[in-house]
């Protein structure tokens, strides 16, 4: 791709940013399509966040993704959020309209349109229950609260996290929720009688891939459909023991890519057909599985 003088600047700020796959998969597709854009990294430490923002602003860039841990704090620099985006309290994608900053957070869009996807089902009067309550957890429990879940559960190692989440969704979207630690009988006891498991801490994750956050082997069966929001390693050992008792195991790289898709038409008032999109996400699999 040749830069000129008309190219548009996208890209990603956070701290760390060199383990981030958005550029291999924003840069293939501006590339695919033609279109005059180069994604760019941005390393950007939490004391030069707001120069940061004042300078990509002043750059006038075109839109740029925020990643850990810039995703709550950058919003009082911004000009303004999407509901959604308020409600989770993070914003993970910034367009540029017309010299105003706005804010949406696309990480719930993209668990969402990777769970349909990849497991055929949808949150309408499912029983959920999410392990973890940290920046993922959030944008996850109001997606689902927000796509009709019947009954949620929030489990977490520290228990008062649990609480704080399951009662905000209570308070600010659907009466639906309860909390419980993760320790395996109240794990247990509370996965019981839920249709749908979402992993969404980092136990698990790469370089300790031996580890799972909850006794899967004694709480899963068929009936279950597990979703680790982990991509690195693409079967984690919470997905190995679900697969092993026959439930539905899909893992994180769907939500990362649909976040990742949802963020480049919001940038370039584009909308890509459903072959595009299949052909992004062979690549993507592909790119990401040989690094
Ligand atoms: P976060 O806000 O820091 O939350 C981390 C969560 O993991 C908390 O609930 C924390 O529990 C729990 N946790 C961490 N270490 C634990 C341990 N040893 N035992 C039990 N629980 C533990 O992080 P985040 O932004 O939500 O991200 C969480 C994970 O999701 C990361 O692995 C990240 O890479 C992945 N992620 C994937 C995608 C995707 O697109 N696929 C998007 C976002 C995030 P406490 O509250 O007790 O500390």
């Amino acid at each position: 791709m040749i830069i000129n003088g008309s190219t548009k600047i996208i890209g990603i700020i956070g701290d760390p940013i060199e383990h981030s796959k958005s550029p291999i998969l924003h840069n293939y597709i501006s590339d695919s399509k033609n279109i005059n854009a180069v994604y760019v990294p941005f390393r950007v430490s939490p004391d030069s966040l707001q120069d940061a923002i004042r300078g990509l602003r002043g750059l006038n860039v075109v839109g740029f993704n925020v990643t850990v841990p810039h995703k709550n704090k950058v919003i009082e620099y911004l000009d303004g959020v999407s509901e959604e985006a308020r409600l989770i309290g993070a914003v993970n994608t910034v367009k540029n309209v017309g010299g105003k900053l706005w804010g949406y957070n696309t990480d719930g869009d993209g668990f969402l349109m990777s769970f349909k996807e990849e497991t055929g089902h949808s949150f309408s009067g499912k029983n959920v229950a999410i392990i973890g309550a940290g920046g993922a957890a959030r944008a996850i429990a109001v997606k689902a609260a927000l796509e009709g879940a019947d009954k949620m559960v929030i489990l977490n190692r520290t228990i008062d996290k649990a609480k704080e989440l399951s009662d905000y969704i209570n308070d600010n979207i659907s009466d639906c929720s309860s909390f419980a630690g993760i320790e395996h009988n109240d794990a247990k006891n509370a996965i019981m009688d839920c249709q749908i498991i979402i992993n969404t801490t980092s136990v698990g994750m790469y370089p300790s891939t031996d580890k799972c956050p909850i006794e899967a082997n004694s709480i899963l069966n068929d009936r279950h459909i597990v979703y680790d929001i982990i991509y690195n390693p693409v079967k984690t050992e919470l997905l190995k023991v679900a697969e092993k008792k026959g439930s539905i195991a899909v893992n994180g790289l769907g939500m990362l890519f649909y976040q990742g898709i949802n963020a480049y038409e919001k940038w370039m008032d584009i909308e890509f057909s459903e072959n595009e999109i299949e052909q992004f996400y062979t690549m993507f699999k592909k790119a990401v599985l040989e690094i």
